[in-house]
């Protein structure tokens, strides 16, 4: 269905868990995290009445995000159930990619075609700074298997944090040059706990651009994976033709793209079609969770469909025209990055 804004909202990203076995420093703090008692957790049937109810409201399009999406030991039987509700046109993952090798397979046969996996770094002791754990063999199998299987197309999510990575820039450029592997680097966001410290390593796009221009002769791409009328269709990112500065570069001759996603210095909210429903059952039309709307709680009091839909309906129409990230405080920031799932 249509916001008040205009736009088609067809997109629901679904963090299956609020949990995950890494603890990257950008996303959660090195301990303490208050995870979610299991009873508040949607169970699989729950979650695929929400999910059914979506597809009603016209929502055809579906990401399995977390915390760890793969933490969640029935994440294949979710992606079958959601397979077989009807209108269901694409289901994509997002996976730190430590479980992908063990799950890959049958997720494949389970419906889900596209996969993002993050990577952060190539240097084994830098990914054990970054995420606080040990795992880059098996994110380096995972991204392997992902094109192995055929998952189409396979992106790295790699955020950029000045003074931690950026001296792999193009090292990650590199990455697209043979393989059809669609290297996306993202904008360190301010969020949970780690706000005041992402603040600090931030860096721009645009940077990471001419960083990379001073070894590449980048060329705008503009192909099915880019065009803001395709991102939207397929639940991404706008792409160049979206508002603001092209996001989607290829060095000539490379088979993937390099990608930047601009949530804070250039915001694609126009052509934003995506809502987020969280493991607690929490619906909510726009990163910062200000307007989230519940609603396990009215399932398990007994709400029929028709006053879930409602409640669907009501906050797909009053999605913000922009977020306003850049406005939340240390008070207001809302929930860690790995309950949002990104
Ligand atoms: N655990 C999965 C993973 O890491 O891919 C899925 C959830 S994770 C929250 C989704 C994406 O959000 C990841 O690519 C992660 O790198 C990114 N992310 C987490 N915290 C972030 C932050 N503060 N700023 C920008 N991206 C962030
Ligand atoms: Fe886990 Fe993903 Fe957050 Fe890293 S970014 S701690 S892998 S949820």
């Amino acid at each position: 269905m249509m916001d008040e804004h205009g736009r088609k909202i067809n997109y629901l990203r679904v963090s299956l868990t609020d949990r995950c076995m890494l603890r990257c420093q950008y996303c959660m703090p090195a301990e303490g995290m208050d995870w979610l008692p299991l009873e508040r957790m949607m169970s699989r049937t729950e979650l695929l009445r929400l999910l059914r109810l979506a597809t009603e409201l016209g929502i055809t399009r579906f990401r399995l995000t977390g915390g760890e999406p793969l933490a969640r030991r029935d994440v294949v039987e979710i992606a079958e159930g959601i397979h077989a509700l009807p209108g269901v046109e694409d289901i994509a993952l997002t996976t730190n990619g430590i479980l992908f090798p063990r799950f890959g397979r049958d997720l494949k046969r389970a419906g889900v075609g596209r996969v993002n996996i993050s990577l952060d770094t190539m240097r084994p002791e830098r990914f054990r700074e970054i995420a606080r754990r040990d795992g880059l063999g098996k994110v380096l199998e995972a991204v392997d298997l992902a094109l192995e299987l055929g998952y189409e197309p396979v992106k790295l999510n790699t955020v950029a944090v000045r003074g931690v990575n950026d001296d792999e820039f193009v090292d990650f450029a590199r990455l697209t040059l043979d393989r059809p592997l669609h290297v996306r680097f993202i904008e360190l966001m301010p969020l949970g706990s780690e706000h005041p410290w992402a603040v600090g390593h931030f860096i721009s796009a645009l940077e990471i651009r001419e960083r990379l221009a001073e070894a590449f002769d980048l060329e705008p791409v503009d192909d099915h994976l880019t065009s803001a009328a395709a991102a939207q269709q397929q639940g991404g990112q706008a792409g160049p033709r979206g508002a603001g500065p092209a996001r989607y570069m290829q060095i000539p001759g490379a088979r993937g793209t390099i990608g930047f996603i601009t949530a804070l210095s250039g915001c694609f909210c126009d052509s934003c079609n995506r809502l987020r429903l969280s493991a607690d059952g929490k619906l909510n039309p726009c990163l910062g969770s200000l307007h989230e709307r519940d609603l396990l709680g009215p399932l398990r009091a007994g709400a029929s469909d028709q006053e879930l839909l409602d409640i669907f309906a009501d906050t797909i129409y009053h999605k913000p025209a922009e977020h306003h990230m850049l406005e939340l405080t240390d008070d207001t920031v809302g929930r860690q990055m790995s309950a949002i799932g990104g």
